[in-house]
Parts: structure tokens; C-alpha cells; sequence
């Protein structure tokens, strides 16, 4: 999918007022320099979540959620990065690049238009072939169910498509482009669905993408999708969200399956919110769409071996998409059972009255994580705690980590550790605090609030990593600096853009949100940032010669860790080395 330009977003974001936007769907109360409000993203009775219109970038100090216009429409509205781009450019008034992808790009046009064509044309070739009719009604489906998936049939000729809709090197083009034919090595082409019945795949705004085929001949492989295109990313793609979304809406719950005709035939039953994974097992992008379209998740799988399997491996992507608000449950069908042949041998409420045993995710993980491990072994027993611990890490929600982690604890039979009660406090923004900020987090806040000022350029910024291990505000620091020596105008506007996509978008959001800004007048900021340059650049002096020493002492390059001496080889390059 083409992207909107960086200046483009850069000009959205200018334009855009997010105390506005913001305020809008959530009230805000000034307070200080910034806005305030109960948060959107977790419950709560006082208000953490802080909005700054100078940054025009809004933070939540108890669930740490933190972005720009663009991430809050994307986390609030849940729209998608260019629905989130077009929203924001059409409240200001900025006309969409031509290209843009929501807008319909221009090359794409005929491809969707060719698109189009092929799947009205194998839709009509469903009533000449009594095979593919056969097939269908043999698999229950009605023919409202099958007009409204648009299910048609593509004979079993290499030369079909070109015969009805031509065939001069223009149109061939598209065709390819399309993925409807594949061409041989003499340019030639032949149509990729032969003797299939067809399933149109569309996306969520209904738009053709790629098709899938069921081979009725016994032809290999019984399955078939459009490769990959222009059009078709099948990790973007959720076969049946188009006609489903009605019907999430109104269950607040979205179910996937694993195939078309699951999809279909519990469309038929009534269970109208089932989507399905295309062409491949579920990806990150396919949780995050299931999840833009509802808060409660449903995955649901065979009870066999391999859908244990494509569970298992569904639920590692889980923690990240685990925010609060949402629900992400498993759900095991009976062996040797899927959801088309239980509903069309027990019924449609048959497959309803299973949805309540559908698992929590993490209960899943957790249990699964114990069947591969042996608890009475004291070793396979540390094992697991390692990974249920970096599993639970990964967890958004902070409530729902803490729950799981008691959990662990339960199952291993540890004692509860006393500090887990600690970290509930939220932590309000303070002037005073008991302990002055560290040298590099107050570089850090100074640059983040004052990115034009020429002293930055004299930090030592290729020392730092000589630092990464004594403070990890370095690595942020690093970052940031790194960011700001790629921008062509110094704003803090802009830097705060570019950090927002970068991993050091939290730390820096939460530095220059504690921030109290008091008055500050021009020279002497100068004058504080100079001087805390200055102090960085000492102490990257300092532990550059320490590690210099070192290496001299302990016999050279061999007594370094592999990342030092990578450094080492780095610096020297670059002519650092010879005036150590
Ligand atoms: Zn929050």
C-alpha cells in the first residue's frame, strides 16, 4: 500500500489542533500549561491523562498511553493510520495527495476495475456449470448466501479470461497485475483459477482485492489465492469483514474462523460477525484490524492437534494488542469438528451455546506453557516462570499484567513478592521531586523542549553508546539526537512528530509532560543548555578513556565484549580513534 509522504503528515500535523480535536470527544480542563481529563484509555476517578497543545502530543501517567492526532484518532476513533491522516487533513482543510491510499490511486484503478470485472464474469458462469452448484448446495448454502458472497465459478480453461474480456498487451497487464493470470517464460498468459469455485475477497470498504478458489476437479492445491499485488496483502485482509461489520456492530464481538465456507455458512445461521483469516494463519495487522472493529475478539479454533497449534501461535502476538478494554478469547471447537459442519449438523445455537467457554488468551498461553513444561522439576519449573514472565512483560494493560502475574506466582507456588504492590501508584507530574532527574534526563527534557538551540550539535553523540549500559535515558537521549541530526528544520513541533513512531515516543512524552515549564527567559536557557552539554560531553569523555584503559590493560581487543569492539572498529573509522 502507497504511504502518504512524510511532508505531507508533517503538514497534517501542523494544521491540526489536538487540544481541538481532543477536547471534542473527551473534555479537557486546563491546568498549568496543559489540559487535563480522566482518561479515555483506562478507568479512573482522577485525572492522569495530560494533553500539551505546544507539543501537540497527549500522555497518560497511569496507563502510560501516549501519542499525536494521529495516534489518539487511531487508539480512540480506531481508525487506521490513513483513515486517521484523511481525518485530520479534511478537518483542515488540506486536499489528499492524488496518490494517497484511500483516495483510489490512479494506477490502481484498473486493476480494480479488471478486478471487478472477473468476479461479476465467474459469478455468471455459476449457473451454466451444475458441478459448482452442486458443490455449493451440497455444502448447505442457500442461494441468497450464495448472491451475497458472490461466489461464482471459473472454468477450467487457460485462455477463459482473455477470451471474454481480450487480450491485447494492455489488458494482459492488468490481468497480471490483478493476479489473475500467471504468464509463461514467452510472455504468453494463462488464466491462475481454473475449475475453482470463486470466492471474491474485498476489504473492509467492499472493494475487489483478490479472489480465492476451492478446486472442484481435485486439482492441488485444493485451495487457491490471488498472490500477492498491488491490490491483495493477504496479512491485511479479513475475508468476510466487509459483510460482517453490520453485524459486529450489533454483537460487540467479532469471531474468526478458519475458511471461507466457515464464514459463509455461519453468515447463513444468522452468526453474521464471523470474518476469516486469508490465505494465511492470523498476523499482527489481522489482530489489530479484529480489533479496531471490536473490543471482544473471538478466535476460534479446531479441536484437533493443529488448530492447538495455530492457537498457540495466534496467542504469542496477544500481549501488545491486550490494552485495556479489550477481550481476546480462544475458543476450541469439539475434535474433529469445524464450524460449517457444526452448524450444519447441530445448528446455529448449537454453535452459540460454545461461546461461553471460549478462554481468555492468556489462560490459554499459560495453560499450554504448563503442558510443555514439567512443574515438578525445579528447572523446567524456571524455565516456565521465564517465559510466562517475558510473556506477561509484553502485556499493555498494566491491571490485567498484575492479575497474571499473581497468577504465575499462584502456579508456581512462589510467595508474593512484596514490591508488586509498589508500581500502582501513579506517579504525578512534580517539581519537587525527592531525587533531582539524572544529567541525561535533563539533557534529554532540554532538547526535547529546545531542539533549535546550536549547542546540540557540539554533544558528542557518537560517544554515547559508550553510556547505554549506566542510564537508559542515554539510549532515549541517543535517539532523539539521532532523530534531530535528519531533520531539515529544528522544531519541536517536528521532533516530537518523528518521535512519535520511534520506541523512545513514551519516555519523551513522559519527560516533557512532568515538566512544569516555568518562564523562561531566551539567554539563559542558552546558557543552561550549553552548560549541560558541556557536563554530558565530560562524562562520555570520562567513560570513553575508561574503556580505552581497560582494553589497554586486559590485553587489547580480546578482553572486550563483542558489542565494544564493534564500537571500537566503528570510531576508529570514522577517525575517532587516533586522538583518544
Ligand atoms: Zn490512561
Amino acid at each position: 500500500m502507497a504511504n502518504f509522504s512524510p511532508a505531507f503528515i508533517d503538514a497534517v500535523l501542523e494544521h491540526s489542533d489536538l487540544v481541538r480535536l481532543i477536547d471534542s470527544r473527551v473534555p479537557l480542563k486546563k491546568k498549568g500549561k496543559d489540559f487535563w481529563a480522566c482518561c479515555p484509555f483506562h478507568q479512573e476517578k482522577s485525572p492522569s491523562f495530560s494533553v500539551s497543545a505546544d507539543k501537540q502530543i497527549y500522555y497518560c501517567f497511569g496507563c502510560h498511553a501516549h501519542g499525536n492526532a494521529i495516534g489518539f484518532l487511531m487508539a480512540h476513533d480506531r481508525l487506521s493510520f490513513p483513515e486517521a491522516v484523511k481525518t485530520l487533513a479534511e478537518e483542515a482543510g488540506i486536499a489528499l495527495p492524488e496518490d494517497s491510499p484511500t483516495g483510489d490511486q490512479e494506477d490502481l484503478r484498473p486493476l480494480r476495475a479488471i478486478l471487478e470485472k472477473a468476479v461479476a464474469l465467474y459469478q455468471s458462469m455459476f449457473s451454466e456449470y451444475p458441478p459448482a452448484q452442486e458443490y455449493l448446495r451440497g455444502r448447505g448454502l442457500d442461494v441468497d448466501t450464495i448472491a451475497r458472497f458472490e461466489l461464482g465459478y471459473a472454468p477450467p480453461a487457460a485462455q477463459f479470461l482473455s477470451q471474454k474480456l481480450g487480450n491485447d498487451a494492455s489488458l494482459r497487464r492488468q490481468l497480471l497485475g490483478a493476479g489473475l493470470v500467471s504468464s509463461r517464460d514467452d510472455g504468453s498468459v494463462y488464466d491462475r483459477f481454473r475449475g475453482r469455485v470463486i470466492f471474491p475477497i474485498r476489504d473492509g470498504r467492499g472493494q475487489a482485492v483478490g479472489l480465492g478458489g476451492r478446486s472442484l476437479d481435485g486439482h492441488e492445491p485444493k485451495y487457491l489465492n490471488s498472490p500477492e499485488s498491488a491490490l491483495y496483502h493477504k496479512g491485511r485482509v479479513l475475508y468476510g469483514l466487509h459483510q460482517a461489520k453490520e453485524g459486529v456492530r450489533r454483537a460487540g464481538r467479532v469471531l474468526l474462523v478458519e475458511g471461507y465456507l466457515d464464514v459463509i455458512t455461519l453468515h447463513q445461521v444468522g452468526i453474521d460477525y464471523a470474518v476469516a483469516a486469508s490465505g494465511t494463519a492470523l498476523g499482527d495487522s489481522q489482530l489489530e484490524m479484529l480489533f479496531r472493529v471490536a473490543a471482544e475478539v473471538l478466535l476460534c479454533f479446531d479441536g484437533d492437534n493443529a488448530g492447538r497449534n495455530a492457537a498457540w501461535r495466534a496467542v504469542q502476538m496477544a500481549p501488545e494488542h491486550l490494552r485495556e478494554g479489550r477481550l481476546l478469547r480462544v475458543l476450541f471447537l469439539p475434535d474433529g469438528e469445524d464450524p460449517d459442519s457444526l452448524v450444519r449438523r447441530h445448528g446455529a445455537a448449537a454453535f452459540e451455546s460454545l461461546l461461553p467457554a471460549a478462554r481468555p488468551a492468556i489462560d490459554f498461553f499459560l495453560e499450554e506453557l504448563q503442558r510443555r513444561h514439567n512443574l515438578a522439576a525445579e528447572d523446567e519449573k524456571a524455565l516456565f516462570l521465564h517465559a510466562a514472565r517475558d510473556f506477561l512483560k509484553r502485556v499493555s494493560d498494566p491491571i490485567l499484567r498484575e492479575v497474571y502475574e499473581q497468577r504465575v506466582q499462584d502456579i508456581c507456588g512462589l510467595a508474593t513478592v512484596t514490591r508488586r504492590a509498589a508500581p500502582r501508584v501513579v506517579r504525578k507530574p512534580s517539581l519537587n521531586a525527592s531525587q533531582g532527574p539524572s544529567l541525561y534526563k535533563t539533557a534529554l527534557r532540554l532538547l526535547l523542549n529546545h531542539p533549535e538551540d546550536p549547542a546540540w550539535q557540539t554533544l558528542d553523540r557518537d560517544l554515547l553508546p559508550f553510556l547505554f549500559d549506566s542510564d537508559p535515558t542515554v539510549k532515549n537521549l541517543a535517539g532523539a539526537l539521532d532523530i534531530l541530526a535528519n531533520m531539515t528544520h529544528l522544531s519541536s513541533h517536528e521532533l516530537f512528530a518523528k518521535l512519535s513512531v520511534s520506541e523512545h515516543a513514551e519516555v519523551c512524552y513522559a519527560l516533557v509532560m512532568t515538566d512544569a515549564g516555568g518562564v523562561e527567559d531566551g539567554a539563559s536557557m542558552q546558557l543552561e543548555i550549553s552548560g549541560c552539554v558541556a557536563r554530558v560531553n565530560q562524562r562520555l569523555a570520562a567513560a570513553r578513556s575508561h574503556f580505552i584503559s581497560r582494553a589497554a590493560d586486559q590485553g587489547g581487543l580480546s578482553a572486550l565484549s563483542e558489542q565494544e569492539r564493534a564500537e571500537m572498529v566503528r570510531l576508529s573509522r570514522r577517525g575517532r580513534w587516533k586522538d583518544v
